[in-house]
């Protein structure tokens, strides 16, 4: 039987208009020595750069998040055969969190609770690195590797736009590193930030084995209803539409809505809710057809939804998540709120909401684009 490779995500995903950008099969691919596939445009998908070396391995396909191929293996992993019931996916806990850290809270998205978390993952030396994103203008994002606490502090807060994680997991763990190489890099145990778009292609990366995914020990999952795409003419028109200048941007949050805090407001006094049915000309089109809010196959999933101010939510999954956040929760790092059942139904409602919402707008952009959806068969 053919395997299918790169010309088929081209057909089935790039041409389609649905490539999530999450850098995924450029990171991934068997072949990176030989630059066979990489970006060479913003904002659109990958491309062959040397196609005569592609191997036909079919790797990239397979941990492809919109070609869903592995979708079986992992929710059988996952505990998450029937997801379109289980929309929160495998919950173990939910918290409402703060970091006990000054800065960490203070130049926080929301709690500050994944750097905090980071930063104990760091101390007790579970982890050697990890994969976060900086930014250093609104909308705009790069992947960027942390080895202490302290740099994580300048990779505070939320970054909008997919900044390709993986890309950064593969500079640092080349299919032709050897043993030594990885030495050199000081890490074997990785924690990565991402959305649930990159989380998938991790995940399926360890399904298959592929290395350097067994690296990567902690999945901290982001909750994402949607990403943003700006070019110049979209940035101008969006200073127009909503008469905000981009350099006049202090911070960016994202909860039910898109929310700005603008430079001088230091107090959050006046804050700027954009609702996200008015940010449709600005939404990545690829993220209408993405059906996980909560980042499901993530260790800990985290978000501003269902939090008071300065709180995140945090959602435990795999026992390693679970034993983490306990244990961070126990040395003081982070602390929570006490929540009584009627806040935690509450907040749960709301996220199962979101998710199903999610589900629902990617039903409705298949069957506009495509007609009923079908899902492809496994071929491993
Ligand atoms: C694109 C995107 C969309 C989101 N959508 C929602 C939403 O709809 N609803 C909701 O409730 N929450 C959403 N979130 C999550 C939310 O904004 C916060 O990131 C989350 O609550 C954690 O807050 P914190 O203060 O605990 O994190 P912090 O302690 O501030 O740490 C945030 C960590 O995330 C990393 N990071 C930031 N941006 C990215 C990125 N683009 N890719 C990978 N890593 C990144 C940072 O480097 C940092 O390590 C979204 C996040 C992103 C990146
Ligand atoms: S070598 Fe393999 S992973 Fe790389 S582009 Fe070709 S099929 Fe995809
Ligand atoms: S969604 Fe990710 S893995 Fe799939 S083609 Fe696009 S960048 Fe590659
Ligand atoms: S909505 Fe989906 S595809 Fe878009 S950035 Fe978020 S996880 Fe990725």
């Amino acid at each position: 039987m053919k395997v299918k490779s790169f010309e088929d995500l081209i057909e089935e995903v790039h041409k389609k208009g649905i490539c999530q950008q999450c850098g995924g099969c450029v990171s991934f691919c068997n072949s990176m020595d030989y630059d066979v596939i990489g970006y060479k445009k913003p904002n659109s998908p990958p491309e062959f750069i040397n196609e005569g070396n592609c191997l036909k391995c079919g790797i990239c396909y397979h941990i492809c998040p919109q070609t869903h191929v592995l979708d079986y293996e992992l929710n059988r992993a996952f505990n998450l055969l029937d997801f379109s019931s289980m929309p929160l996916g495998n919950t173990s806990e939910i918290y409402s969190c703060q970091s006990t850290d000054f800065d960490l809270l203070h130049q926080g998205t929301d709690g500050g609770v994944v750097n905090s978390l980071l930063t104990y993952m760091f101390k007790e030396k579970l982890i050697d690195g990890a994969v976060v994103a900086k930014t250093n203008a609104p909308f705009s994002r790069e992947p960027f590797f942390a080895e202490c606490k302290e740099d994580l502090v300048g990779t505070s807060g939320l970054k909008l736009g997919i900044s390709q994680q993986l890309d950064e997991v593969q500079k640092r763990h080349s299919y032709s590193s050897s043993l030594p190489e990885l030495n050199k890099h000081k890490f074997k145990k990785l924690a990565v930030v991402g959305t649930p778009c990159q989380i998938y292609t991790i995940r399926s990366m360890q399904n298959l084995g592929i290395i350097p995914s067994q690296n990567i020990e902690y999945c901290l999952g982001l909750f994402c209803y949607e990403n943003f795409e700006f070019d110049q003419r979209k940035v101008e028109k969006f200073q127009r539409e909503f008469n905000i200048k981009f350099e006049d941007i202090e911070k960016i949050n994202i909860k039910k809505d898109l929310i700005i805090q603008l430079k001088g407001d230091k107090n959050r006094n006046s804050l700027i809710h954009i609702e996200f049915e008015d940010l449709k000309d600005y939404i990545r089109p690829a993220c209408n057809a993405c059906n996980d809010f909560t980042n499901v196959y993530a260790d800990v999933s985290f978000g501003g939804l269902g939090s008071p101010e300065h709180f995140t939510t945090v959602i435990t999954r795999t026992e390693k998540g679970r034993r983490a956040v306990n244990d961070a929760l126990e040395r003081g790092i982070i602390s929570n709120l006490e929540l009584d059942s009627e806040t935690k139904k509450h907040m749960k409602d709301l996220l199962i909401a979101h998710s199903i919402s999610k589900m629902a707008r990617k039903e409705s952009f298949m069957k506009s684009k495509f007609g009923p959806l079908k899902k492809a068969k496994s071929t491993v």
